[in-house]
């Protein structure tokens, strides 16, 4: 057996699918987690991959670090999406970090995700500071009254449920939940094979923020070369230095692939990526 990935339909990986271990319908997508002797235990929603056991830290440390080590003393953190829990895991181990709301859509995501991939969340969806609400999270950014130092976007790709949270109205709900030095960050797909995604981004932030960037980290498993993050505030900021960086990260504990290094080289970005940031 193999599993196909559909996110493009004229190219894709596809895996060895030693053995399926879940599939269902659930209320919102389409969810199986699978074996695979060299990824390890694999999540695809929609028949896009979503996280395996064996590469899951590059994103979840690249996704959280670099917005939270930028911020002097993040406290208050929203999650939207990332029902698996790594992204969760990882926003818990800064320890000026006292509360985090966390709203997916999916309530079968995390149940699954915690049975079949316990070292994503590793505890994570038991820690008092988090407050899970089960939602859409366009919905809830529209109706949410508060604000928080950091948001993070960890979604599907723009098709299905995860649709919504590429729209402007929701990016103008991020805006107005965030603090005036606050960060939002957002899963913004593979540029080489999704370019539009970050063009179509750049250009909804641009009455919003007054930083917008991305930065690149290649997983393994999205495939198409390096994925984008969206970066944004609403202040003219400059990335920390290295030395700020390695000493803010030194509370984390042994991480397996953010530096501080690493965090200057993402926002690197080559010319055909430069390219698709026009207004
Ligand atoms: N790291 C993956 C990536 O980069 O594609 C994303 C992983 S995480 C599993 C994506 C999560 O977004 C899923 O749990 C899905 O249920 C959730 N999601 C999709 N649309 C959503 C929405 N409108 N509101 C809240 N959560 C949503």
């Amino acid at each position: 057996m193999r599993f196909q990935e559909t996110l493009y339909p004229e190219w894709g990986q596809n895996f060895a699918n030693d053995r399926i271990l879940f599939e269902i319908e659930t209320d919102h997508q389409h969810l199986v987690i699978f074996e695979n002797t060299r990824f390890g235990r694999v999540m695809a929603l929609d028949g896009v991959i979503q996280t395996t056991e064996s590469d899951e830290y590059i994103y979840h440390e690249m996704m959280v670090h670099v917005p939270l080590l930028s911020l002097a003393e993040p406290k208050r953190v929203l999650i939207i999406g990332g029902g698996d829990g790594g992204i969760l895991r990882e926003v818990l181990k800064h320890p000026s970090v006292s509360h985090v709301t966390q709203v997916e859509i999916d309530q079968a995501v995390v149940d699954l995700c915690r049975e079949y991939f316990p070292k994503h969340s590793a505890g994570a969806f038991d820690d008092p500071r988090l407050d899970l609400v089960i939602a859409d999270g366009a919905t809830f950014m529209e109706q949410c009254e508060e604000t928080f130092d950091c948001i993070i976007t960890d979604s599907t790709d723009p098709i299905g449920p995860g649709e919504v949270l590429f729209e402007s109205s929701f990016y103008q709900h991020c805006a107005k939940c965030l603090t005036e030095t606050g960060v939002l960050v957002t899963q913004n797909g593979v540029p080489f094979m999704q370019g539009d995604e970050v063009t179509n981004t750049y250009r909804r932030w641009r009455d919003l923020f007054v930083t917008r960037r991305f930065y690149l980290t290649t997983v393994p498993t999205y495939a198409g070369g390096p994925m984008a993050m969206g970066y944004a505030q609403k202040q003219q900021t400059a990335i920390p230095s290295t030395d700020v960086l390695d000493q803010r990260s030194q509370s984390l504990g042994p991480l397996r692939y953010y530096t501080p290094e690493v965090h200057h080289g993402a926002f690197g970005l080559p010319q055909y990526v430069q390219e698709l940031m026009t207004d």
